[in-house]
C-alpha cells in the first residue's frame, strides 16, 4: 500500500477535475472524436475517447492510429484530425453540469476548504464558465495552458498543489478518467474518482483510486464521514 492510499486525516484542500465531474462533457467530446476520425477514414472505437481523457489531442491521435492502422501517424493526421475534433467541439450544445456538484462544492467551501479545478482543457471561455456556473475564482484554475506535460503526467497536479499551496497530505483529488487519476497518485496525492461514463470501475480502481462513486451524494457523504464537510444543515 502506498502513502496514497492512506486516507489523510485532516483535509485543507479539494482538487477537481473538469470534464467528466463537473460537466456532462465527455459525450461530446467522444463524439466530436469519433467523427473526426471518421473523416480520415479511421474507426475510432469510443471507448478509447474515456481511456485517453485528460491527455493531449496528439496523444490520442498518435496512439489511435498505431493501434487502429498499425503504423504511426503522419503530421497532417495529428493537425486535421485535432482541427476537426476541435471544430466539432465549438458546434456542440454547452455540456450540463454534474448534478450536485454545485452543491458540493458549496459545502467544501462553507467548511473553509479550498477549491482548485485542475483541467488539461483549453476552451477559451472556459474560465468564465467556471466562475458563472462555479464560483471558482480564474486565479484558482490550472488549465492547458499552464503546463507543458498532460495527464497522466503529474505536472497538472502538481501545479495544482501549488495553487491551493496545502500540504499534499492535507490534499485530495476528485477525478473521473483513468489518466487523470494516474496523474494525482504520481503527484502524491490522495485520489477518490466518480465514475459518469461507461468505463468499469475497476479501470479506475487501477489507475490508483481510492473510493470510486456513482454520483456527487455519494462522494458528499464520503467527504461528510473524513469530516471535511459537515453533515449539518448550511445556515
Ligand atoms: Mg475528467
Amino acid at each position: 500500500m502506498t502513502m496514497t492510499n492512506l486516507i489523510p486525516q485532516k483535509i485543507k484542500a479539494v482538487l477537481f477535475d473538469m470534464d467528466g465531474v463537473l460537466y456532462d462533457s465527455m459525450k461530446h467530446h467522444a463524439e466530436t472524436w469519433i467523427e473526426a476520425f471518421k473523416k480520415f477514414d479511421i474507426d475510432f472505437p469510443r471507448k478509447e475517447a474515456y481511456l485517453n481523457e485528460g491527455s493531449t489531442g496528439d496523444f490520442t491521435i498518435r496512439k489511435a492510429i498505431k493501434q487502429i492502422c498499425n503504423r504511426e501517424a503522419t503530421p497532417e493526421e495529428i493537425e486535421g484530425i485535432y482541427e476537426e475534433k476541435t471544430r466539432l467541439m465549438h458546434l456542440r450544445p454547452k455540456a450540463d453540469k454534474i448534478p450536485g456538484m454545485q452543491t458540493l462544492m458549496n459545502k467544501i467551501r462553507e467548511a473553509g476548504k479550498k477549491i482548485v479545478v485542475v483541467t488539461g482543457s483549453k476552451q477559451p471561455i472556459l474560465l468564465e464558465r467556471l466562475q458563472k456556473d462555479f464560483g471558482v475564482h480564474p486565479d484558482d484554475v490550472v488549465s492547458g495552458y499552464d503546463v507543458t506535460h498532460g495527464k497522466p503526467h503529474p505536472e497538472p497536479y502538481l501545479m495544482g498543489l501549488k495553487k491551493a499551496d496545502i500540504p499534499v497530505e492535507e490534499t485530495i483529488v476528485i477525478e473521473n478518467a483513468p489518466l487523470g487519476v494516474e496523474s494525482a497518485i504520481d503527484a502524491g496525492i490522495f485520489t477518490i474518482a466518480i465514475n459518469t461514463g461507461p468505463l468499469e470501475k475497476q479501470v479506475l480502481f487501477d489507475a490508483g483510486a481510492s473510493e470510486v462513486f456513482d454520483t456527487a451524494e455519494e462522494i458528499d457523504e464520503f467527504l461528510e464521514k473524513i469530516s471535511v464537510v459537515s453533515d449539518k444543515k448550511s445556515v
